[in-house]
């Protein structure tokens, strides 16, 4: 780090960690005051306000007035990128239809792959950024973003190319994955073998080689794909180096959660029918369970993830947006972790660590954001709130005051 770049303090704060409370300070009341010290966008130091400004006293100082400062939120299941629109599923859903209806009457996913495939990649970003906008002004500094709505090569990489561009064009770290197992495309409809095997043997590789994915991702289900699928392609997938992650047991109990901890997975994401099996496995091998009410919410769902028995087994729980064109039209993690807290039964301090250190987890990178600690990137988020239970308590509160992306703030209103 260049000895000669210069230090900002943030000081004046209320810092939430990221971390559990340690010290039993619930999340009901305001954390104690600190500073923190940003040089080229790393935390440097943390510490009391007097004792940061002794220490680096031609510091740029912003004085945060007392705010609540957590680590920037993290969205770790996203479908942002995508083209088209299905508003006409919500009139033939509430008027009694059921998704898996929807789907295979055409609608559904394959919906979204006709006319994303349509799409250019300046069309891809255009369509995205008003959903970036939204998680952006709720405080979020990470994104994963799935492909997933091409199934081709081609559109796939134009998927993964678009979310990487968002990340030009605003102030985001942005992490990909390619979910080339999200449903079997029209032209493979009779032909899953042979699709999987083109996705081992071809897709993988091309992905791999252009550096367009940091993890592969998967959709268990019976309307996608069977577990021996999966393993297939998930062996192919760690073959090449890439980690992978699973849409697992979101409408029936598939072994979904057990077959993600056999390969290691970075997340299982669902779990509504998760067996006591499958979160054992879990467990044990570490891979985080990342909840999605809102696809709970939306499609109305009858059964819940087995909260308690996560929790008891020390299962790490992310919470995520999953949002998405169809199932979890939804742009906001502060109204995931209010679904998290009232639907599912999340704790104040399990649904902001869902949304931090534990969805940093989820993707790997909790060496590098996350919580607040010295070497970390200085993504933070600052609310006109002192407690961190209000940011779980509301919708649509609007609390963020400012976002602080590697060290450079960005004030509410201009990330709306
Ligand atoms: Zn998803």
């Amino acid at each position: 780090m260049p000895h000669d770049c210069p230090v900002r303090l943030y000081s004046n704060a209320r810092l939430w960690s990221g971390q559990p409370a340690s010290a039993g300070m619930p999340a009901t009341q305001p954390p104690p005051v600190g500073a923190i010290a940003e040089q080229a966008g790393r935390i440097v130091a943390l510490g009391g306000p007097e004792a940061l400004q002794r220490r680096f006293p031609d510091a740029e100082v912003h004085d945060l007035d007392g705010r609540l400062v957590t680590p920037g939120l993290i969205d770790c299941h996203t479908h942002l990128v995508h083209e088209g629109n299905r508003a006409d599923e919500i009139e033939r859903r509430l008027a009694g239809e059921s998704y898996q209806d929807i789907a295979r009457s055409g609608g559904g996913i394959r919906a979204t792959v006709t006319a994303t495939r349509a799409a250019s990649t300046s069309q891809l970003i255009a369509s995205a950024l008003p959903r970036l906008d939204a998680l952006l002004a709720d405080g979020l500094t990470t994104i994963e973003i799935k492909s997933g709505y091409g199934l081709d090569l081609a559109t796939e990489v134009r998927m993964l190319q678009a979310a990487r561009a968002l990340a030009a064009v605003r102030h985001v770290t942005v992490v990909t994955s390619y979910l080339g197992a999200h449903v079997l495309p029209q032209e493979h409809a009779n032909d899953a073998t042979g699709y999987v095997e083109r996705v081992c043997a071809d897709y993988l590789p091309a992905i791999v080689a252009g550096g367009w994915a940091d993890a592969f991702d998967a959709y268990g289900d019976a309307l996608a794909f069977s577990p021996a699928q999966i393993e297939r392609m998930f062996a192919a997938a760690r073959t090449l180096g890439l980690p992978v992650k699973l849409h697992a047991d979101q409408f029936s109990d598939q072994g979904g959660a057990a077959l993600a901890a056999r390969h290691g997975a970075l997340s299982a994401d669902h779990l509504e029918y998760t067996d006591a099996a499958g979160v054992t496995a879990l467990a044990a091998a570490g891979t985080v369970a990342v909840l999605l009410p809102g696809a709970f919410h939306f499609l109305r769902e009858p059964q819940r993830p087995p909260v308690a028995a996560l929790r008891a087994a020390g299962v790490p729980m992310a919470v995520a947006t999953d949002c998405n064109p169809g199932t979890s039209p939804l742009a906001s993690l502060l109204v995931a972790m209010n679904l998290a807290a009232i639907d599912f039964g999340l704790s104040v301090e399990e649904c902001l660590l869902g949304v931090t250190s534990v969805a940093a987890r989820a993707l790997g990178r909790q060496h590098d954001c996350g919580t607040l600690g010295v070497g970390l990137r200085c993504d933070l988020a600052v609310w006109n709130v002192a407690r961190p239970a209000e940011l779980v308590l509301g919708l649509g509160l609007k609390p963020l005051h400012c976002r602080i992306w590697q060290g450079r703030p960005e004030p509410a209103k201009s990330t709306g």
